[in-house]
């Protein structure tokens, strides 16, 4: 039975691996040998990667692919994407081409506010509280004019302040509910710093402040922190064309094609087992590009489903309609990105990505990201309604499984030639690679 251990975080990185791969796996020197492969040649970049994070023993990376041929607002752009799932990348640049020839994706940032909340117990009559946070409310701005001084000075900083009366969920439970800009700063940090510095000046100066009682003075603060619900930090990208163009198959009209295009996501609004689906297919297309560009995933993710349960049914986050004739496709996503802080200028490859992006301000990615998960989604729901994903899918998945059993390039070259006229099915393959490998 392995041991707990203390003092981890005090070892040499080797101590770390000896100690892991000896009391958790079941060959040690293999598995040593996996954690060293993983490391960059480079020891400075490897140094840098070790850094990012506490107790690193090697790097986990994945594919980055480049979708191109995204025609944004008029500009041509080629999207990196960092992702494991196979066909994401294929469908991407499918869709990019498709919209190419019909003007592309247009997109409107409808707001970039950003929130973030101090959370506090008073035990008093919401009142004299309110009549409290009049007073106080300039000196909060005063003493954080040290942490918004550049931030004003770029155009952003503190929107407002707002008292919240929650105690109808919770008893004596208020809050500052506080909204930020920050410009190309996904802002975390900044929104942090000045709600710690909100909440230190609201528990002083209620300690002084003449007018409460004994029990008044003594807000019990909880946390200052930012939320990663942000529905005012919105984008929206669309599409559209007459449906005469829509020629995606041979075997359904561009009519019918519509048509089903716009039942599909009818039943992905009112249907949440389906509409979380399409919606994890909007998210391959969003969450590459929040990789590839160091942004936070979680806090993409985590804002987003908020986002598409806000009006109390888990619902689609993309949109279709036909309108005399014309079929428009568009997703409007919360996006609280940054192209400055973070990992943006720190990870060799997120610089190299955002410069293929042609260094994007963090408005300019929420639009890229929101054409991304758009494409994904035309490409997904496309496939759905006319042959189904698994064709397509598959036909990457091939490649997988012959990596995953060693073959090699002639029997890949071989293999790949007989699953052109068969459904490509994991148990096919390895019987397909295993007949080729008896053959003298
Ligand atoms: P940083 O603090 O690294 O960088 C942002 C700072 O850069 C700004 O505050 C500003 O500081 C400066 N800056 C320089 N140029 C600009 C510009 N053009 N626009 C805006 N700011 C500029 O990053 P963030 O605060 O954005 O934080 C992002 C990180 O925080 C992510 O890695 C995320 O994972 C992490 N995080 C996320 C949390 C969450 O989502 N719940 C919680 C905590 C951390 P100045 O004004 O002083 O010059």
């Amino acid at each position: 039975m392995t041991k707990p251990i203390s003092g981890f975080s005090k070892l040499s990185k080797e101590e770390k691996i000896d100690w892991i791969v000896n009391n958790y796996t079941h060959n040690p020197e293999q598995s040593k040998h996996v954690i060293e492969a993983y490391w960059n040649s480079d020891s400075q970049l490897q140094k840098l990667h070790d850094e990012f994070i506490e107790n690193t023993i090697s790097n986990l990376y994945m594919p980055l692919g480049i979708a191109p041929n995204f025609l944004i607002d008029e500009k041509l752009y080629a999207i990196p994407m960092a992702i494991e799932e196979s066909s994401v990348v294929a469908a991407a640049s499918k869709a990019a081409k498709f919209w190419l020839k019909k003007g592309g994706f247009k997109t409107t940032v409808l707001g970039t506010e950003k929130v973030g909340q101090v959370h506090f117990i008073f035990k008093g009559s919401y009142t004299s509280l309110s009549q409290f946070f009049d007073f106080v409310k300039p000196k909060l701005l005063l003493e954080t004019e040290s942490l918004t001084k550049s931030m004003s000075e770029r155009g952003g900083g503190i929107l407002n302040i707002e008292l919240r009366d929650k105690t109808a969920d919770l008893e004596n439970y208020f809050q500052l509910h506080c909204t930020f800009d920050t410009q190309d700063a996904m802002g975390a940090n900044f929104i942090n710093s000045c709600l710690e510095q909100f909440a230190t000046t609201l528990k002083s100066e209620a300690l002084k402040y003449a007018s409460f009682t004994e029990e008044e003075r003594n807000i019990e603060l909880i946390m200052s922190i930012l939320s990663n619900y942000v529905p005012n930090c919105l984008v929206r990208a669309e599409v559209s064309c007459p449906i005469e163009e829509l020629n995606i198959s041979t075997e359904v009209s561009p009519k019918t094609f519509a048509e089903k295009m716009v039942r599909a996501i009818e039943i992905a609004k009112v249907e949440p087992y389906r509409a979380v689906t399409h919606n994890k297919g909007i998210m391959n297309g969003i969450d590459a590009v929040v990789l590839a560009t160091g942004n936070d995933f979680r806090a993409v993710e985590a804002g987003v489903h908020a986002y598409a349960s806000k009006n109390g049914r888990y619902s689609s986050l993309t949109h279709a309609e036909i309108t005399n004739g014309i079929f428009k496709f568009w997703i409007e996503i919360p996006l609280a990105l940054g192209t400055v802080g973070g990992l943006t200028k720190l990870h060799p490859l997120v610089k190299m990505n955002l410069e293929i992006l042609r260094n994007p301000s963090a408005k300019e990615l929420m639009r890229i990201m929101a054409v991304a998960g758009l494409a994904q989604n035309f490409a997904a729901v496309s496939s759905l309604v006319t042959t189904g994903i698994q064709k397509g899918h598959m036909k990457m998945h091939l490649m997988n499984i012959l990596n995953q059993n060693g073959a090699t390039e002639e029997e890949k070259a071989k293999i790949i030639s007989i699953f052109k006229t068969q459904t490509v099915t994991h148990r096919g393959v390895l019987n397909a690679l295993e007949d080729l490998r008896k053959q003298p």
